[in-house]
């Protein structure tokens, strides 16, 4: 049994997919106009987290993951500029260029944090077909109405907006400073096409029926994710921040146009603080997974670190604990590399264990604190052991298994087996300036019970 929290009905609930053993999931992408950041590998190592989990569950995944390059507006209310065509114009680079860069960087940290390729990776420029096809139904049953500047969703026409944020109309209206915009029926309203300007030429912009322009923002998931996964699907993932408007909005669109609920599982991990502080361009304090590797640290350091902390707890990112991860994550893998290889069984009761902790709405300190479990625990076979961590980390995606051997070169390994024989005679003085003159060229040795292990200095 599976328990997930689902923001649409803010609790717990068993988890039930539509067909028996497949499961549809959609996860928001990207805004490709900038560098991935932190709180991006929060929130895809979480969502790569649930599907590795229904996967060791026995579960058939259908990932859809999108990718915005085009028509995200700086400001939500639908006006302001277009993110990309801003971010080219200050790079002085072609708008598809800048797409096209930002998504090689950010599928390259996906591979870097490990997080398993998506079924469907879909861009949104390459979907602006099946945007208008529903911009189009939305118009025909009177959700949408044409304006001089572009399509818009009137909100009031859908009785149930607001049942995922709680931003129902009314409380909107009681709490808003309302911008007057003249071209909407209600500021609330949102843009589904907009119309370039006259006089303006646009880098990113296709004929409709309405006129020259470019899609809204919220418009491109609903119609991607309903072409690949149907009109209702289990699990769409997305940060925090994608709850109001976009999510919101999202299920406005679809079931307005289909009449069926739209999807049944709503997956959202809190927000990724840097020393507790909220990342913010004004603050300055991004940092990309490059930020971090110059600091000697891997993605993977990054992801066990994750893995320490639930989902649904704001996470707050430090240097300290990434230290302290890449400190554990080590003793995990050379108590690994210890273990005697061999024909081994998965241990059931661990097994049964981590499975009830990951089946728990990702409870994934308690999984982390029953690998360690397993590993501090002597009675276990080390066969049985390791085959239970391999088996283990199909989840955790650690790489245990993967981890190269290091390559010590022929001056350190003669260092250390010369500090070997001095130790075996009691010559601890002298086995010491050797493990100093190690330490000196960038390595350090551990003495373990099977002996002695050299490692890089990092
Ligand atoms: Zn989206």
């Amino acid at each position: 049994m599976i328990k997930l929290y689902n923001t649409l009905s803010r609790k717990k609930e068993i988890f039930k997919p539509i067909k028996d053993k497949k499961v549809g999931m959609y996860t928001c992408g990207p805004t490709v106009y900038d560098y991935d950041h932190l709180g991006h590998a929060w929130t895809y190592t979480q969502a790569d987290l649930l599907r590795r989990m229904l996967e060791y569950n026995g579960y058939k995944i259908k990932q859809v993951l999108n990718i915005t390059d085009v028509g995200h507006l700086t400001d939500d209310s639908d006006s302001g500029e277009d993110k990309m065509e801003k971010s080219a114009k200050e790079k002085k680079k072609n708008v598809f260029e800048i797409a096209d860069y930002y998504i090689k960087i950010y599928l390259e940290n996906r591979k870097k944090l490990n997080l398993e390729e998506p079924e469907i990776i879909c861009r949104a420029t390459d979907h602006i077909k099946e945007m208008i096809d529903l911009i189009k139904i939305l118009i025909k049953k009177g959700y949408a109405y044409e304006t001089e500047d572009g399509i818009y969703f009137e909100v009031k026409k859908f009785p149930f907006y607001g049942k995922l944020s709680g931003n129902t109309l009314k409380k909107l209206k009681a709490g808003a400073r309302i911008e007057i915009n003249p071209y909407k029926k209600s500021p609330f309203d949102f843009a589904l096409w907009k119309l370039t300007p006259k006089g303006v030429k646009r880098q990113m912009e296709w004929d409709s029926p309405w006129g020259k322009g470019f899609p809204g923002w919220h418009i491109e998931c609903s119609a991607m994710s309903m072409k690949y996964l149907g009109k209702t699907f289990d699990i769409h993932t997305g940060g925090e921040d994608n709850i109001f408007p976009h999510h919101e909005s999202e299920i406005a669109q679809s079931e307005a146009a289909t009449g069926k609920k739209f999807v049944n599982y709503w997956f959202h991990p809190r927000f990724l603080k840097i020393n507790g502080q909220k990342m913010s361009k004004s603050l300055k304090n991004f940092l990309t997974l490059s930020d971090i590797e110059k600091e000697g640290f891997s993605a993977i350091d990054l992801r066990y670190l994750f893995l320490t902390s639930h989902y649904k707890s704001p996470f707050n990112f430090t240097f300290k604990k990434l230290k302290n991860a890449q400190i554990s994550l080590n003793k995990i893998y050379e108590n690994f590399s210890l273990l005697k290889e061999g024909k081994g069984e998965i241990d059931k009761k661990y097994k049964k264990e981590f499975l009830n902790a990951i089946n728990d709405d990702l409870n994934m300190p308690k999984a982390i604190s029953v690998l360690w479990k397993l590993i501090k625990d002597k009675k276990i076979k080390e066969e049985n052991k390791r085959a239970t961590l391999i088996d283990f980390d199909k989840v955790l995606g650690l790489n245990i298994e993967k981890i190269e051997k290091e390559i010590i070169p022929p001056l350190i390994e003669d260092l250390a087996y010369q500090r070997e024989k001095l130790r075996k005679e009691k010559k601890w003085e002298e086995a010491d300036k050797l493990r100093k003159e190690i330490e000196k060229n960038g390595y350090r040795i551990d003495d373990t019970k099977k002996g002695p292990i050299i490692k890089k200095i990092k």
